[in-house]
């Protein structure tokens, strides 16, 4: 069952089964132990490790959008971890997986949306593309991300959506870092032309607790160790 947290933004109920299956498996690091300066950067590699916490979730989702009165027609995922997850639904449903990417790594005539800024600032503002007819008129989209932060990546989602002659049921993540309001950016962007989107997180950053940081206690070697030094240490 799920909750409002505000107008069009659900989360996984605190009762829900599938919250706590996730909460079970969710890694995050501090920033000495991650690629990013977030404060806790959750490793989706402990959710895909996992085999029957991504089974867990692709379970939950393909019954969610198959039961719609009016299912999706497309399921868009964003480079590179919306790529872990939306094509596991997409199969189930029997509809197409379009790439959402950088204009740099992806192939044909592209959309590209207006540019955005992330959690990770990355040295300037980014915009996203999706290649040219991947989507029709009139189609119906879900969109796929492991976390929603500031949610600039979920906008430049809902601009190529709607710049496609389409109209976007759903986004849906992982996890959703409440207190970065990433659902409201894009619900206030633009005269609220977005404002009637569902925003969904499974869970919250409350399931990243201290028993769940990734962090190796007392360990002061380096972060990264070559191919020759690990081969010693066999
Ligand atoms: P944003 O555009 O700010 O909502 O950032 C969302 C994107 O950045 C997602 O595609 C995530 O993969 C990544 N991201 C942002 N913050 C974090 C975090 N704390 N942990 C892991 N990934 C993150
Ligand atoms: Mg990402």
């Amino acid at each position: 069952s799920l909750e409002e947290v505000e107008p069009n933004f659900f989360t996984l109920s605190p009762d829900s089964p599938l919250r706590e299956t996730i909460q079970r498996a969710y890694r995050w690091y501090s920033p000495r132990f991650s690629p990013c300066d977030v404060p806790r950067f959750a490793d989706v590699g402990s959710i895909t490790e996992e085999w029957s916490v991504m089974r867990g979730i692709r379970d939950f989702l393909v019954a969610r959008y198959r039961n719609l009165p009016e299912p999706p027609t497309h399921i868009m995922g964003f480079d590179a971890r919306g790529f872990l997850l939306g094509p596991m639904i997409s199969v189930e449903l029997g509809v197409p997986f379009v790439l959402m990417r950088k204009a740099g790594k992806n192939p044909g005539i592209l959309i590209e949306s207006e540019p955005y800024e992330k959690e990770y600032k990355e040295k300037k503002a980014e915009a996203m593309t999706i290649r040219c007819g991947s989507i029709g008129k009139g189609s119906r989209v879900v969109l796929v991300d492991d976390v929603l932060a500031t949610g600039g990546t979920a906008l430049s989602g809902l601009q190529l959506v709607e710049a496609s002659g389409a109209t976007t049921i759903e986004f849906v993540a992982i996890l959703g870092i409440k207190s970065l309001k990433g659902a409201q950016l894009s619900h206030s962007y633009g005269n609220g032309r977005f404002s009637k989107i569902p925003f969904f997180a499974l869970v919250d950053e409350s399931v990243l607790t201290e028993a769940n940081c990734g962090d190796t206690a007392g360990y002061n070697g380096p972060r990264i160790i070559g191919y020759r030094e690990a081969l010693s240490r066999i």
